[in-house]
């Protein structure tokens, strides 16, 4: 069943989202704060809204897919959020990466308008989004999320019920932690073998294949010529913004501190793509921590 879905928030990775959507022949109507990005996915079939509450009231599924919780908050409960729209019978869907506990309250405001909720962050970054590979982590009824399976295999490859309301991003932030936390360290070792006078091609083709293999290693070395994917290779063009990634740092962090568990590591990355971002690289690539890497490095 192809129902009409309402999208709000259609950047990096919503864009690229509608159109596989679009593709399998669903109807979607978007609203996006910037033109240019709605203009771009009207070129591929979408009608534009004038609000996420117009947007939500033309659709039988609304997908937020917007940058961090304060966003979600106003796109969904503010004034001319989608909540205002929503018509008897919608469904919606947060595929952003937020705080849990937000989700939470969200979901709270949604069921107390009679309304359901799944929260369904992604994996899998601009190029899995564009390819429809993303894996898609699913929190709330198992009903609902069997009811809109079709949706997600429109926009991803493994999809994966977690548990309830909020649980797709306890484990997308796990996951987000274990991927900037090994992004900082391909940029800290890759830099020392640098320094010490090793061919970052050389590096890469050894540890590709040895126990230091990892996904950032593998799609967002940050050395020139290595990887041919990588970002650093159109002048750190995301990507998975380092900003984002900082935010998802910060809520691994606070998730801990929820459950009174450590989270050393996530506190120290979470300073180097600080760095990176007041050194003017937040809108670029994750992989652009290499630049506070290169900053903190002596002659
Ligand atoms: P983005 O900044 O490229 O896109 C977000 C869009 O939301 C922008 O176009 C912005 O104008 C719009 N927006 C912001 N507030 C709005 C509002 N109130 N109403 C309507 N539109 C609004 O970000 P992105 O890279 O597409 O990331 C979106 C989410 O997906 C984030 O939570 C991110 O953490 C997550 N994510 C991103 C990637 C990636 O590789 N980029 C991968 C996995 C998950």
């Amino acid at each position: 069943m192809t129902r009409p879905i309402g999208f709000i928030g259609v950047g990096t990775m919503g864009g690229p989202m509608t159109r596989n959507l679009l593709q399998r022949h669903f109807p979607v109507t978007v609203f996006d704060l910037n033109r240019e990005a709605v203009e771009e996915v009207r070129e591929y079939g979408a009608e534009a809204a004038a609000s996420c509450a117009d947007c939500a009231s033309r659709a039988d599924v609304v997908i937020t897919m917007l940058p961090s919780s304060p966003h979600v908050e106003e796109a969904v409960l503010g004034a001319e959020g989608a909540l205002a729209g929503m018509k008897p019978g919608s469904v919606l869907i947060d595929m952003s990466t937020i705080d849990p506990l937000v989700t939470r309250r969200v979901n709270e405001a949604v069921t107390a308008r009679g309304f359901r909720m799944l929260d369904a962050p992604v994996s899998g970054g601009s190029i899995g989004a564009r390819d429809a590979t993303l894996t898609i982590m699913v929190g709330g009824p198992e009903d609902l999320f069997e009811a809109c399976k079709p949706i997600f295999e429109a926009l991803g490859r493994k999809v994966i019920h977690c548990g309830d309301v909020g649980m797709g991003e306890v484990v997308k932030v796990v996951n987000n932690l274990i991927a900037g936390v090994s992004m900082a360290v391909v940029a800290e070792a890759f830099n020392i073998g640098v320094q010490a006078g090793a061919d970052p091609r050389k590096m890469y083709e050894v540890i590709s294949q040895s126990s230091g293999q990892c996904w950032s290693l593998d799609r967002c070395l940050p050395y020139a010529g290595v990887v041919p994917e990588a970002p650093v290779n159109n002048d750190f063009a995301p990507g998975f913004m380092v900003d984002l990634m900082r935010k998802d740092l910060g809520l691994a962090m606070s998730a801990a501190q929820g459950v009174r568990a450590p989270a050393l590591l996530a506190s120290v990355a979470h300073e180097l793509f600080g760095a990176a971002s007041n050194l003017g690289f937040g809108r670029r690539d994750m992989s652009a921590v290499q630049k506070a890497v290169e900053a903190l490095t002596g002659d």
